[in-house]
């Protein structure tokens, strides 16, 4: 049996860490935010659903 190192990849971490994307409402034009890991989100301001643009 051997001792590993402790430097090993905590298990909570991934490769693609969702972030927050900037974006425009197109109804109202309120700065509105996406996470990475959504496809849609509502305008907070207007309620206006919006679909990310997911590249295939
Ligand atoms: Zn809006």
């Amino acid at each position: 049996m051997r001792d590993r190192p402790l430097e090993e990849k905590p298990a909570c971490s991934t490769t693609s860490m969702p972030a927050p994307e900037a974006l425009t409402c197109p109804e109202c034009k309120a700065d509105l935010e996406i996470w990475s890991d959504e496809s849609e989100v509502s305008c907070e301001n207007c309620g206006a659903l919006i679909l990310k643009n997911i590249p295939s």
